[in-house]
């Protein structure tokens, strides 16, 4: 890669107008300009877009980035559009556009107009594209929530399991960023043997959101856990937040149970027409509804700086999953009110929803629900247990910052807590 001038933080005030790196940027920064292969794992929010934007913008020639949802590419162009002012400097590729479309993109990245290609596993999948960017001079390749490629993570994609063979067929030297917000080691296993980043540089940031506030509530009746929904949300007038539920009727059920209340809520699930979800989570970044009461379909990528609140209306499936969810709010640093409502019942539904799956597929998530509940029952810091969940040593007394720090209660005595036990 060509010798950069410009010094790093002219390039951050010049192309984002921010004053400051966050966290490990700068030098996770350093290490791509340097052509080096690059791991980054760093939590939801952390700022890993900007450690591959940058580059791509300083660097000759067009990075291309992976990216698994046709969803978060838009919003992730448009955030790109919108600092640059020029609307040829990032594009995307995929299924979703048309001929006209795709030629206007050639056009642009043959021009060298365009610094910042986002593309789906599924467009390197065709020769056609792979024989284009051969062509074209591509500075790097960002493999964007990299934790697709495991088993392990909570979203699994076959097709990234095959992505270092095609970045291979464009060129095997290209520099290979991977970046995730997962960071449990056997993903971290995962991602490293498939990309073959056995000499990359790898930046592991704390996983500690220290602008959260973690809180359990016992689930009780159904009407009296909405009245005390509709009270935390008027307790929070004006702010955004979002509301995940384990089914997609209780999506539909609860918002508008919401709307009955004078608040502004939209449902959001994968069994909406493309469209409306579209429609409805453009609703919620531009701020023409509070609430969206979502399955965990919603969420993955999206760049809403200030969602206040998040709220689990049944208690999720791992605390990875749990980590990712409540990770959405306060990504500006700024407040973010963590609440989730616990009962044995919705244990007993989590449990339900595996009948159908192999044993060893029920051992693995009977093991992390477990977890769940033993976080939901437990009387130490909640921020201690999430972050030890990801191998992280909190040594605070007391975070200040979740209810069983606020709060102290007694210890819980075990055996009263409900551990699935799985028929073979
Ligand atoms: P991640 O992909 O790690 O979840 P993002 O890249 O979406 O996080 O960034 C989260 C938020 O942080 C965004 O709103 C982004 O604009 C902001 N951000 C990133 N870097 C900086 C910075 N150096 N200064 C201020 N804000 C930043
Ligand atoms: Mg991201
Ligand atoms: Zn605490």
């Amino acid at each position: 890669m060509a010798v950069v001038k410009e010094s790093l933080m002219d390039a951050l005030r010049e192309h984002f107008g921010f004053d400051s790196f966050k966290g490990n940027q700068e030098v996770i920064i350093k290490s791509i300009l340097a052509g080096k292969d690059t791991f980054v794992i760093m939590p939801t929010g952390g700022g890993k877009s900007l450690c591959y934007q940058l580059p791509a913008l300083m660097s000759p020639g067009c990075a291309l980035i992976v990216s698994p949802l046709i969803a978060l590419m838009k919003n992730q162009v448009d955030l790109v559009r919108g600092y640059s002012s020029k609307d040829n400097v990032a594009h995307f590729l995929n299924s979703t556009l048309s001929k006209a479309q795709i030629k206007k993109v050639r056009t642009d990245l043959l021009s060298g107009k365009t610094k910042l290609l986002y593309v789906a596993p599924e467009t390197l999948t065709k020769q056609e594209n792979l024989d284009f960017f051969k062509e074209l001079n591509i500075s790097f390749i960002a493999v964007d929530e990299a934790h697709c490629i495991s088993e392990w993570g909570h979203d699994f994609r076959p097709e990234y399991r095959r992505l270092k063979e095609m970045i291979d067929q464009i060129n095997g030297n290209l520099p290979i960023i991977a970046l995730t917000a997962t960071a449990t080691p056997k993903v971290q296993s995962d991602i490293v043997k498939n990309l073959a980043l056995n000499n990359a540089n790898i930046f592991i940031s704390s996983f500690n959101r220290s602008n959260l506030y973690y809180e359990i509530r016992p689930k009780r009746k159904k009407d009296q856990t909405i009245r005390d929904i509709v009270k935390f949300i008027h307790q929070h007038k004006g702010k955004s937040g979002i509301i995940y539920t384990l089914n997609r009727k209780t999506t539909e059920e609860l918002a508008d149970m919401l709307v009955a209340n004078n608040i502004k809520a939209v449902a959001y699930h994968a069994g909406l027409d493309p469209t409306t979800r579209a429609q409805r989570q453009d609703m919620f970044l531009h701020e023409d509804t509070e609430v969206i009461v979502a399955t965990i379909a919603f969420g993955m990528g999206i760049d809403k700086p200030d969602v206040r609140f998040v709220i689990h209306y049944n208690i999720p499936k791992s605390l990875e999953n749990y980590y990712q969810e409540t990770g959405r709010a306060g990504r500006d640093g700024l407040e973010g009110h963590c609440v989730c409502y616990y009962s044995h019942k919705d244990v007993q539904k989590l449990e339900h929803l595996m009948r159908d799956k192999s044993l060893s597929e029920r051992e693995m998530g009977a093991q992390l629900i477990n977890e769940t509940v033993a976080y939901a029952e437990s009387a130490v810091c909640r921020r201690k247990v999430i972050l030890h969940y990801f191998g992280e040593q909190f040594d605070l007394e007391n975070c200040g910052q979740c209810d069983n720090c606020r709060n102290p209660k007694e210890k819980i005595e075990v055996k009263n807590r409900v551990v699935i036990m799985l028929k073979a």
